[in-house]
């Protein structure tokens, strides 16, 4: 997972405050990239930055310092700006999620460049325009601009989560129901006689026609199965089924 993430540069552009950028450094750390890139930052090396980064000191002294974002992104094949308010030219707008798992597929065949903005005015539309499309993290309209460092936070979080799922192959979707159900799933078992009381009423009111079943009742096992029925919910659901059998009888 390190060597996927460490293809994957954040640059930051005319960065103010060295504070952010220490805070930049940390957020990284923690979700494991490595590549800074600093484009003209206003103040920097500083022991602000190095305060802030609270341990994350190696990253700042590795950051390459450049003087401009070509020189940034140079080598890069995917280069993805940021901006916390949409601009003037529309531009393939992608949120934090869809960004982690386009640069994840494309990291392995290139580099990728992530490029954040100036606290005060974001990026230029100049820049925005060197970038292949750009990322707005969703915030509330009426306040959308993030601090630097957790808007780097946010996405970097996002690409590990990415990672995390890739470097695990039998990895899922993530499951709606959690270890803190109110109700306890229903059993195998319960599920099987489910299965056998609905096929049963299905032939009982003729939608099932046993002599030509085709793939009704898989059909019907997948779309049970995957609601994953809790012990309530299949008595209610075998409860419907009696009902209507009784209903046939009368
Ligand atoms: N007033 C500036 C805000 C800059 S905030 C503007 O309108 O762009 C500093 C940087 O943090 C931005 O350039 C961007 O890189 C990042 N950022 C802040 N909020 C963001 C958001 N909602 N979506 C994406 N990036 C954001």
């Amino acid at each position: 997972m390190q060597d996927i993430l460490s293809r994957i540069r954040i640059v930051l552009v005319n960065t103010s405050h060295p504070g952010n950028i220490g805070g930049v450094a940390r957020a990284m750390k923690n979700m494991g990239l490595t590549g800074l890139v600093l484009v003209e930052p206003q103040e920097f090396p500083s022991d602000k930055a190095d305060a802030r980064s609270s341990g994350a000191v190696d990253l700042l002294t590795n950051a390459k310092v450049v003087s401009s974002l070509p020189e940034a992104v140079a080598g890069c094949g995917l280069v993805i700006g940021t901006s916390a308010r949409s601009r003037h030219i529309p531009w393939p707008l992608i949120n934090p999620r869809q960004t982690a798992t386009q640069v994840l597929q494309e990291a392995p065949q290139h580099e990728v460049a992530l490029v954040f903005g100036r606290e005060d005015r974001g990026l230029t539309n100049e820049e925005l325009q060197q970038c292949h499309c750009h990322m707005h993290i969703p915030t509330n309209e009426n306040f959308s601009s993030l601090n630097l460092a957790a808007a780097v936070q946010v996405i970097a979080y996002e690409l590990r989560m990415q990672a995390l799922s890739l470097a695990d192959s039998s990895n899922q979707e993530p499951l709606p129901w959690g270890t803190d159900w109110d109700i306890e799933l229903a059993t195998h078992d319960e599920l099987e006689r489910l299965f056998a009381h609905l096929q049963q009423t299905l032939e009982d009111i003729e939608f099932l026609d046993p002599e030509n079943p085709r793939q009704l009742m898989p059909r019907l096992r997948r779309l049970y199965l995957r609601a994953r029925p809790d012990k309530v919910e299949t008595n209610i659901l075998r409860g419907i089924l009696s009902a209507t059998q009784k209903t046939l009888k009368t």
